[in-house]
Formats: structure tokens, sequence, C-alpha cells
């Protein structure tokens, strides 16, 4: 919403965060939003409040509040039970409208990257996509977002000075983990799904379950990843097969996604995953800015390339120069004789 004088601008406060709840229970980074929202809100002395949506709350909640939350707004209701950003986006215009949030954040996972822009362009608000920090500037209290731009050339941090609420994403594992407070005690709010809230919205008949459910890239210790060179999906088998002997999961550069070698969702990089594990074995990645972003925090890094030169041979703690098809299979050979 445009601000047009101070007043109106004095009239929105607290930092929200819209966490993500699904039959699963909730998502880790809904955590981990409630950790930046603590230290934005203790900036502006000002509350953090999340919003959770979905069916079957009870019982969901109280971490919410253990992890920084100090109202949680709860709408509950059976239509809620599957994610359909229509209907999100129209409680949260309406839930916004009423208790007017300084800061919205919410995650850049492929419900927030769904439900976020829309809500933005609805109520007329700024959005500022992937931020990596998020700060408050001193001066004017604005709310500063900072995330890569040009290909992760330069760092762009951007103010929506003149516009209620200020509003980012964050993909998960950017922000660190906060540590629980147990025996917090704070309010629930409950607000109720109204009849204008589902108005002209798409009915979902049946919920195919996610790809991502099997994909588990954000909670693997370890992560094979193939690029280019992997040549097709056959080569994707070889690094599953690997991935399973070391018990980690496959990752992948846009290349090899864009060629339909392996699903989306095992992408990682700028317009992928971002991840952070113990251990990442690039095989035949060269090391794209594009796919370092989503990479580069990654304990200890292992690259296999027949090209010593390349940006990700250049990073890793162990480059291997030479064929991956030689060497990965050597490797499985060397690691099945200690097995
Ligand atoms: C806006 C934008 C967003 C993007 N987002 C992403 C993103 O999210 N993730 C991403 O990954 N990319 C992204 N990209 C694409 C990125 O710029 C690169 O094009 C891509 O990462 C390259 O993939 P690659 O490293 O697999 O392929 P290449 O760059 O072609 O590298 C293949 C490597 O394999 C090596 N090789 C070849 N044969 C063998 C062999 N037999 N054994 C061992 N090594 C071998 C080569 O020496 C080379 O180093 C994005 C680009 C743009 C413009």
């Amino acid at each position: 919403m445009k601000i047009i004088d101070e007043p109106d601008r004095l009239s929105y406060r607290n930092v929200w965060t819209i966490s993500e709840c699904s039959n699963g229970g909730i998502h880790p980074v809904s955590y981990e939003l409630l950790g930046i929202a603590r230290k934005l809100a203790a900036e502006r002395g000002c509350e953090v409040w999340t919003v959770a949506m979905g069916n079957a709350l009870e019982g969901k909640l109280g971490s919410l509040i253990a992890y920084g939350a100090d109202k949680v707004i709860s709408v509950d209701d059976a239509c809620l039970r599957a994610f359909n950003d229509e209907l999100e986006c129209h409680i949260l215009e309406r839930l916004i409208n009423k208790y007017r949030p300084e800061i919205v954040l919410c995650a850049a996972t492929s419900r927030g990257r769904a439900l976020i822009p829309r809500l933005a362009g609805k109520i007329h608000a700024g959005l500022t996509a992937d931020c990596t920090g998020l700060t408050i500037d001193p001066e004017s209290g604005n709310l500063l977002q900072t995330r890569p731009a040009f290909g992760g050339n330069i760092m762009a941090t951007i103010k929506s000075a003149d516009f209620r609420p200020q509003m980012a994403t964050v993909r998960p594992k950017v922000m660190p983990m906060p540590e629980p407070g147990p025996g917090r005690t704070r309010e629930i709010i409950r607000e109720a799904v109204e009849a204008a809230d589902k108005l002209n919205i798409k009915e979902i008949l049946r919920t195919v379950e996610r790809h991502e459910a099997t994909v588990n890239l954000s909670d693997a210790r370890i992560i094979v990843a193939g690029g280019r060179a992997m040549k097709g999906p056959d080569g994707f088998r070889l690094l599953e097969a690997f991935a399973k002997q070391i018990g980690g999961a496959v990752g992948a550069s846009r290349a090899a996604v864009d060629n339909g070698w392996i699903a989306y969702p095992h992408q990682i990089g700028q317009t992928g995953a971002t991840v952070q594990t113990d251990l990442y074995i690039a095989c035949g990645i060269s090391g794209q800015i594009q796919h370092l972003v989503g990479m580069q925090s990654c304990k200890t890094i292992v690259a296999i390339d027949i090209d010593d030169t390349t940006p990700m041979m250049k990073l890793a703690d162990i480059a291997v120069k030479g064929d991956l098809f030689e060497i990965i299979p050597n490797i499985m050979k060397e690691i099945g004789k200690g097995e």
C-alpha cells in the first residue's frame, strides 16, 4: 500500500512471518524466519507475529512461540488442508489490512514463491525475493533487504521506503536456526476463513504428493551433484547409486535439469535450492556463479572435473582432476571393499 503521510506510516507496526504448515508439520524455514524476525523486532521495538494457515494446527503452534513468535494468528480450517495460493492470498490480504504489519517475511519455497508475489501485487507492496541479509536502517527505520543481483556478481540493498508492509522472502537455510526458548507464554489469535476469502478461487480436487518430499536436499548432510558432464539420465543413475552408498542425496546443475536428465527439485543454485551440507561432491559442474550461490556455504566441497581451471575446482577443498565416469566407479569400488 502506498504510504501517503507519516501518521499512515506509523500505523504499521510489528514484524510478521508467514509460517509454512502442512500435514507433515511446520517447515523448519518457518523457525529460521522467526529468528531473523526477532532481531528486526528488537531493533524496531515491536513484536513478532506469525501467521499459520492450515488444518488441524492444534499442537503445532507451540513450537512457533518457542522459536520466537509473540503472537500466532492461527487460521485453522479444513479448506486449508491442501495449499491453495489464491485462498491463502485472500486471507492474508484481509489480515494485513486488519492488523497492519510493518514487515512481512515469507519463505522462498515453492509455496512461498506461489503465494507472496500474488499478495504483494494485490496490496501494492514492495517485495524483495531471496534476501540473504535483512537489517533495519538506523536512521529511517526502513527494512534494508540485501540480495545477490546481476547473476550474483554484486549484492544489492533494496528499500521499500514508500510502501507498507515491507515484504521479503528468504530461502531455507540462509538464515541461522534460532535456539527454541521453552516456557514462553504468548498469545494465539484465532481467525476464521470467511466466505469472501473463498469467492472466485479455484477448487483443488486432488493433491499429488510433491516430488520434493522425496528429494530432501535441504535436510541432506551429503549431496552428490551432477552437471552437464553426466551426459544423460544414465549418468544420474550412477550418481544415485553413489549417493545411496554414502548416505547422500542427488543434486544437479541447471544444465542437467534443463536437459531433462533429472527433475527440477534437484536443482541447486540461484534458481534452485540453497544447501549447506557437511559434504558436497560436484561431479562435472564447472561452478558458474549461479550454481555457486546455492552451495558455496557447504562445509567440505569435493570437485571432480577433467578441467582443473574451473571455478568449482578452484573453490573445492579437494579437487580431483579426471574423468568422473572412471573416478566415481573406482571410489564406489574402494568404499565397497570396506563394507
Ligand atoms: C538467471 C540464471 C539463473 C541460473 N540459475 C542456475 C541455477 O540455479 N543452478 C545452476 O546450476 N545453474 C544456473 N544457471 C546456469 C549457469 O550459468 C550455468 O550455465 C550452469 O550452472 C552450468 O552447468 P554445468 O556446470 O553443469 O555445465 P558446464 O558449465 O558445461 O560444465 C560442465 C563441466 O563438466 C566438465 N566435464 C566434462 N566432461 C567431464 C567428465 N567426463 N568428467 C569430469 N568432468 C567433465 C567440464 O570440464 C565442465 O567443467 C543460471 C543461469 C542464469 C542466466
